[in-house]
């Protein structure tokens, strides 16, 4: 069955939801900018706790979560609806209780987790009073893990990590790290890696400096350098079990990337919005700019990519609530993560130019979004990695042709459809 239609009950939970982000939580987005991965305290607490409640009481805190593991159990579909409200503003998700990475961080410890990592690490982080940190990506490798070096290795009872990782977001504020490990050089890396949960504040976690994005301030930067330096944890901060890394690692990174696509839908649509608006609005050589055709084609070419890639990222939500395995969609999560720098780039720079002078500074949000798309293209693996995937996944299908002549050569076709026909053609000739 195909339905594109959302249930009537879920809509009104969603216009509530859409009205909700824009009148009580997109204004926190300018009187705290940047301090979403900050922990409550004092006036934002006394702000921003009320707004978490009434989520809590319409039943979407941490919709990203099955029942199972301690979520609403919405599924990917109805959270992709959700979210593309929430893309909207910085905020959005941390009311929500549905923020990256601390959504794609409780879905592991969720699925992996014993119970004793569950009650330690992932209660409060569904309760949203604590923030986490994926530590993945080294100094001198990223989208190739099997380059990673930094090690654990046994020392009685415990592990004790060294080495260094690179970007790991939100460490300054998070209460642990999950940090990706070589346990066993000896095999290959598919094996020999683990994860660890490691709480931040363990001798020898040393975050050496917090990297920017640019136009963040000096004092913004929240992708850290972190030094392990002879970081010891205990046996039982082992998560998932020893070298389980490369699966857990694809858990994690199945639902954020899909996560980021369902919130980019929503600021590609704050940009289309916008575009739209200022067409309207602005007059230049005796018509408004909804007038131009070159304008006309910024919008109707932004608004077909949005469309195409929303019906995308709904499709492939509708596939991971219908598998349950994100394994069994990775060709089209990869698919998804391949286009969506390039609709918000794409449609945030439309914007911007029809803004004019305006669209390029601080006043609009655009260039903010330009640089959220080239982040698109490397955070949870380079653009070109997820390509590569994708056509990995897309030639299982086919096989090479036999012989020379491609399989649809026409020649041989002809000749097989003449084949086929042969007593109709003939007498078709016969009665000419
Ligand atoms: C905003 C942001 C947040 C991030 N947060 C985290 C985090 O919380 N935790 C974490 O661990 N990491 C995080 N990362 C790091 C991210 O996962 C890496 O940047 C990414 O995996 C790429 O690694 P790299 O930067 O080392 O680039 P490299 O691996 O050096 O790749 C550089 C470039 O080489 C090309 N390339 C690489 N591999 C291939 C290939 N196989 N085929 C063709 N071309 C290729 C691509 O153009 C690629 O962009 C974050 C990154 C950003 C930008």
């Amino acid at each position: 069955m195909w339905d594109f239609e959302t249930d009537p009950d879920y809509q009104k939970v969603l216009d509530w939801a859409d009205e909700f982000v824009r009148e009580e939580v997109e204004p926190l987005d300018l009187a705290w900018p940047h301090q979403q991965f900050v922990p409550l305290d004092g006036m934002r607490r006394k702000a921003i706790d009320p707004l978490k409640q009434e989520v809590r009481r319409r039943g979407l805190w941490a919709t990203h979560l099955g029942a199972d593991l301690g979520g609403q159990g919405y599924g990917q579909l109805k959270l992709a609806l959700l979210n593309e409200i929430l893309g909207r503003s910085q905020w959005a998700p941390i009311v929500f209780g549905c923020q990256a990475p601390d959504t794609g961080n409780a879905e592991i410890i969720a699925h992996y987790g014993t119970a004793e990592q569950k009650q330690r690490y992932l209660k409060p982080l569904l309760e949203g009073e604590l923030f986490s940190c994926y530590s993945m990506t080294e100094p001198h490798a990223g989208a190739d893990p099997t380059m990673f070096t930094t090690t654990a290795v046994r020392d009685g009872d415990d592990w004790v990590i060294n080495g260094w990782k690179f970007f790991s977001s939100n460490a300054r504020t998070a209460s642990f790290l999950i940090v990706m490990v070589v346990t066993n050089p000896d095999v290959s890396a598919y094996q020999g890696m683990s994860m660890f949960l490691v709480p931040t504040d363990t001798p020898g976690v040393k975050i050496v400096r917090n990297v920017g994005l640019y136009g963040e301030r000096a004092d913004e930067g929240s992708h850290a350098l972190i030094h392990y330096d002879n970081v010891r944890v205990p046996s039982d901060a082992v998560l998932g079990g020893e070298g389980q890394a490369f699966a857990i690692a694809q858990t994690r990174l199945g639902g954020g990337r899909i996560h980021h696509a369902m919130r980019t839908i929503g600021l590609s649509r704050k940009a289309l919005d916008m575009m739209c608006e200022r067409a309207l609005s602005r007059e230049t050589q005796g018509s408004r700019l909804s007038d131009k055709q070159f304008v006309q084609g910024y919008i109707a070419d932004s608004y077909a990519q949005l469309l195409q890639f929303r019906l995308m990222v709904l499709y492939t939500a509708w596939e991971i609530d219908k598998y349950n395995d994100y394994k069994k969609v990775r060709k089209d999560i990869a698919a998804v993560k391949v286009v969506m720098p390039t609709v918000l780039h794409d449609i945030a720079w439309r914007a911007m130019q029809v803004h004019g002078a305006l669209g390029v500074t601080n006043e609009v949000p655009f260039l903010g979004m330009v640089t959220g798309a080239a982040v698109m293209g490397l955070a949870d693996g380079p653009t070109e990695v997820h390509k590569t995937t994708v056509a990995k996944q897309v030639l299982r299908d086919y096989q090479p042709a036999e012989g020379t002549w491609p399989t649809e050569w026409i020649p041989a076709k002809r000749e097989a459809a003449q084949a086929k026909f042969a007593e109709y053609l003939e007498h078709e000739v016969g009665n000419l």
